[in-house]
């Protein structure tokens, strides 16, 4: 593969805030960007050098982009797989439109993950209301019914107890293919990003540990506080989930950590994570940084953390925060996605504190995270 150097265009599919910080980071390689987004107020469409407003199914506009861009990726996992397929046929496209789809659905991503020597939640895929009683008597409860598309932020989710429940729940989901998966005791949530080149030369970043709140990341800490071997093992079989879907650009691997110790994969992102955004002051290469040079065949950057980091996102329920009091600890990073509607639950940013140990960064974290709750 012919490596794409500063200078020559990328595009973006999708234009949220991680598109938005894959432009920053981007533009500062000395790349220059191109977003296609339908929406006018985009985050990403704000910092990049051009934004296409379209549909991404909108053929001239994937046209477009193509004659303009040297390589293409996304940021948006529900991206169509055929847009992409369509734009590999005219410029270089990662990653591929088959890894998206095995990551669209929680059905194909758990038996690629199995293939791959990886350890998912035991789960029954059910496909009509004839699955039901099957995939009841299989898994027990409780247990968890996900839709199999389209997830996000614990959303096409509810724990489930009983049969009767199971019947409602997805009736109530219009009984749309969906996964009944084991409830795992969760002693503790991880996530691993991994990045990969055309070439095969593939990395991964320091484990994150992960706090949620209703069903959406609150927290990530770094290093998660797991032993070295745990560790090791979450970030080998990330590496071979990506090396066995032949995988280009960064892949984010969610695991459970149970009771009993035992690793156990929960989902994958085409694309950087939530979880990773501690990367942009923590690491002397950033998730985002590593996309473009991913897409760009270029060499990995060193994935080394620089400092113990506690990421924290902010959600529109914040909004508006007393801005001077968290800019007044000179640990803390903000990061702010642009977003002018702040709706609850809507991530708006994020800040990153930087500390001697995981332990005080997290005291940090959670004083800030409360004087900013009590300002707005
Ligand atoms: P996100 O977009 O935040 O990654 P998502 O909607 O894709 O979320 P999951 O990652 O599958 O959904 O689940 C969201 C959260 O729900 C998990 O992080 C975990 O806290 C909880 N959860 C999901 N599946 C299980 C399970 N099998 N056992 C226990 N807890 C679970
Ligand atoms: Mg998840």
């Amino acid at each position: 593969m012919k490596q794409i150097l500063p200078g020559a265009t990328l595009g973006v599919l999708g234009g949220g805030q991680l598109g938005r910080m894959f432009c920053v980071a981007a533009r500062t390689l000395g790349y220059r960007v191109i977003v296609l987004d339908p929406d006018d107020g985009s985050p990403a469409g704000h910092i990049a050098d051009e934004h296409i407003k379209a549909d991404y199914l909108d053929k001239a506009a994937l046209d477009l982009l193509a004659s303009r861009c040297d390589a293409v990726t996304t940021e948006f996992e529900n991206v169509p797989a055929e847009s992409l397929r369509y734009l590999a046929n005219k410029t270089q496209v990662s990653p591929s439109a088959e890894s998206l789809e095995i990551a669209q659905n929680r059905d194909h991503e758990k038996k690629y993950a199995l293939k791959a020597g990886l350890n998912p939640a035991p789960y029954c895929y059910i496909q009509t209301d004839a699955d039901i009683e099957k995939a009841i008597d299989a898994i027990g409860v409780p247990a968890i019914l996900k839709s199999a598309t389209l997830g996000y932020d614990g959303k096409g989710q509810a724990v489930i107890n009983n049969v009767e429940e199971l019947v409602s729940a997805y009736a109530s989901m219009n009984k749309v293919a969906c996964v009944l998966e084991k409830k795992i005791d969760l002693a503790l949530e991880v996530s691993v990003i991994v990045a990969r080149n055309a070439q095969g030369e593939a990395v991964s970043y320091p484990i994150a540990e992960n706090q949620h709140r209703d069903g959406i990341l609150h927290i990530s800490a770094v290093p998660a506080r797991i032993d070295d071997v745990l560790a090791d093992k979450a970030r080998q079989q990330a590496l071979a989930l990506a090396e066995s879907m032949d995988y280009v650009g960064i892949l984010a691997v969610e695991f459970f950590i149970s009771g009993e110790g035992e690793l156990i994969f929960n989902e994958m992102a085409p694309r950087p994570h939530n979880s990773g955004h501690y990367t942009k002051d923590a690491c002397v290469t950033s998730q985002f940084e590593q996309q473009a040079r991913m897409m760009c065949g270029l060499t990995p950057g060193d994935t080394r953390l620089t400092s113990p980091v506690v990421m924290v996102n902010m959600l529109g329920d914040l909004w508006d925060p007393d801005w001077a009091s968290l800019l007044a600890h000179p640990e803390i990073k903000l990061h702010l996605y642009g977003k002018t509607e702040a709706r609850p639950g809507r991530k708006m940013g994020h800040f990153n504190v930087l500390a001697s140990d995981v332990e005080k960064a997290l005291q940090v974290a959670q004083s800030a995270f409360e004087e900013l709750r009590n300002s707005h």
